[in-house]
């Protein structure tokens, strides 16, 4: 099996078992106020699910002079190739993401330590499919795909050798 299949067989078993990347979105501008002990703070490079992004503006607007609140709206971000894994900065939700150099290095650094054991994690399916997809030509992550589909369960003897 090649780097594409094994990335498709995991995303494949990532999403039935439940793991939907929502997209990432951000905040224009960056706004930091008080306001009744809360701190609303928002940076570019923050990034959230759509849900939170939403409710975290509509929180804002109503704080801001009326001139400053044309300057913060809610927008996708565009996919970048990112150092890591990412999630929404509120709830945590994960978000969809591309894998960089460092970013390939580092889940591999992860998966040294933890290497598939029992049963695959479909969100671990989902993160190795992501590194396959930055890094389908590299020995170690092709050597990771290969163990992540051993260890999906009722694994299919026939379908792996294939
Ligand atoms: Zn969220």
């Amino acid at each position: 099996m090649d780097a594409r299949h094994i990335e498709t067989r995991l995303d494949r078993f990532a999403k039935e078992g439940g793991i939907v990347p929502l997209r990432p979105f951000y905040i224009w501008g960056e706004f930091r106020i008080e306001w009744n002990g809360e701190s609303l703070y928002s940076d570019e490079a923050h990034e959230y699910c759509e849900t939170c992004a939403d409710a975290l503006l509509a929180k804002l607007l109503p704080l801001l002079p009326e001139d400053q609140r044309e300057d913060h709206r809610v927008s996708a971000t565009e996919l970048h190739h990112e150092d890591t894994s990412k999630n929404c900065m509120i709830c945590g939700a994960l978000l969809d993401y591309a894998l960089n150099e460092c970013g390939v290095a580092s889940e591999l650094d992860h998966y040294r330590a933890y290497p598939p054991a029992g049963k695959l994690h479909p969100g671990d399916a989902f993160h190795i499919a992501r590194m396959l997809e930055a890094a389908p030509a590299n020995r170690a992550v092709l050597r990771l795909g290969k163990a992540a589909i051993q260890h999906l369960p009722q694994h299919d003897g026939a379908l792996a050798t294939a």
